[in-house]
């Protein structure tokens, strides 16, 4: 087992399987440890973070720690399909915002999630007309639509900024968002700009840790990052698909969902798991 594996697994508040990238795994229940029982999950999209640690989500909550959701986009860029007739019908950026947003909160209610909303613009969004795209004029010029691109953020001071108040307005024991080694833009960018944000303020923080969730089995998930961390969500495998489902105009593949999770169930020896790697500790520079 790895060092940072080995120590995590003996520090462990939430109760862990631990993994060293060997393949050996340790299970067990650890007792809380840390005073600041907060964790926050920044995501891309409405239903990102729930899709990747919805399981985990539940898990903390039930631990009795303060689980916050940062959505990071407005959700502007949305289409619906037609029951009957299987047409795509894209919806105006107010109507998206409105229907993933409550989705989001019913979701988040099912598991027992804070959200906050950050209104970072997605890449595109229908004007009722067209379709308009990140870098044109239109886009740019149209400050209706929400703040800065998410996709831009990680290069901005102001944007940079505004992530790490929000993290030192909670100061978390854990904060976990994307991979950067997810090829969607913008899951890409959310990981890149809270990374920046942690290392911005990692001396007012030293007890907490960064986290990039790893999936397998997504399109956008191309490049394999391997676990420091599975999380036993057995017991909360029914409320994390109970959450995904509140998404109803998202059409997310459960099926698909439910083989990654039992896929890492498998590794750790448990049921269904969720894997995590850990990229960063306050305490560490
Ligand atoms: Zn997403």
């Amino acid at each position: 087992m790895s060092e940072i594996s080995r120590r995590y697994f003996l520090e462990s508040s939430i109760g862990v399987v631990a993994m060293a990238t060997s393949g050996h795994c340790l299970s067990g229940e650890a007792v809380g440890t840390k005073a600041n029982k907060t964790v926050m999950f920044f995501g891309a999209h409405a239903d990102d973070m729930e899709l990747r640690a919805g399981g985990t989500m539940k898990k903390f909550v039930d631990r009795g720690y303060k689980a916050i959701s940062v959505m990071l986009t407005n959700n502007i860029c949305g289409a619906y399909v037609d029951d009957n007739t299987k047409q795509y019908f894209s919806t105006s950026p107010a109507e998206t915002t409105e229907i993933r947003h409550r989705e989001a909160r019913d979701a988040a209610k099912v598991l027992g999630v804070e959200i906050i909303f950050m209104d970072f613009k997605e890449n595109s969004y229908w004007n009722g007309t067209k379709r308009v795209f990140f870098g044109t004029k239109e886009y740019e010029e149209d400050k209706a639509r929400g703040r800065e691109a998410l996709v831009v953020t990680p290069y901005l001071d102001n944007c940079i900024n505004d992530v790490a108040k929000v993290i030192l307005d909670h100061s978390p024991e854990i904060i976990m968002t994307h991979s950067i080694s997810n090829c969607n833009p913008e899951h890409c960018a959310a990981a890149h700009l809270v990374h920046n944000a942690f290392l911005r303020i990692k001396s007012k923080i030293p007890d907490s840790e960064l986290w990039f969730t790893c999936r397998v089995q997504s399109p956008s998930d191309v490049l394999f990052l391997s676990p420091d961390v599975l999380i036993d969500t057995t017991k909360y495998h029914d409320a994390k698909f109970e959450a995904l489902r509140r998404h109803k105009s998202q059409r997310i593949p459960l099926d698909r969902v439910m083989t990654t999770d039992e896929y890492w169930g498998k590794v750790a020896g448990v049921k269904y798991a969720e894997p995590f790697k850990i990229i960063l500790r306050g305490r560490s520079f």
